[in-house]
């Protein structure tokens, strides 16, 4: 088998084995075995999101991937940053004009525990 052929099935395989949402370093650290470098990695990431095979989000400034989920949402705290996941099932309020692959949602207000003391306070 060429060297490449190899890599991206070494690769495929490690990535069924990741959680619902991964990095890039997460993937190279269980691949590291097989010496494939970070670049190769994100070759090969970038390879499976242009064939829409896994979906991209930013969390933290860190960019994550998903194989199956194709959303990925935060809520926000504006008082104390704190950032919490959400897990959105039902995606038939989005039309869009087109295919939509995956989306991204940022939704900012108010924690428990912030919107608390502010009613002591
Ligand atoms: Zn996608
Ligand atoms: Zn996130
Ligand atoms: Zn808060």
């Amino acid at each position: 088998m060429a060297r490449q052929t190899k890599q991206k099935q070494i690769l495929t395989d490690a990535l069924k084995k990741l959680d619902l949402f991964f990095d890039a370093f997460e993937l190279h650290q269980r691949v590291a075995k097989s010496r494939i470098g970070i670049a190769t990695v994100y070759r090969f990431l970038k390879q499976l999101e242009e064939k829409e095979e896994i979906h991209a989000f930013l969390c933290n400034d860190q960019k994550i991937y998903s194989l199956n989920k194709k959303n990925h949402a935060h809520f926000t705290c504006e008082i104390c940053g704190k950032i919490e996941h959400l897990n959105i099932k039902k995606v038939d309020f989005l039309r869009v004009s087109g295919k939509a692959c995956h989306f991204q949602l940022d939704v900012k207000g108010k924690c428990n525990g912030c919107f608390k003391k502010e009613k002591i306070g």
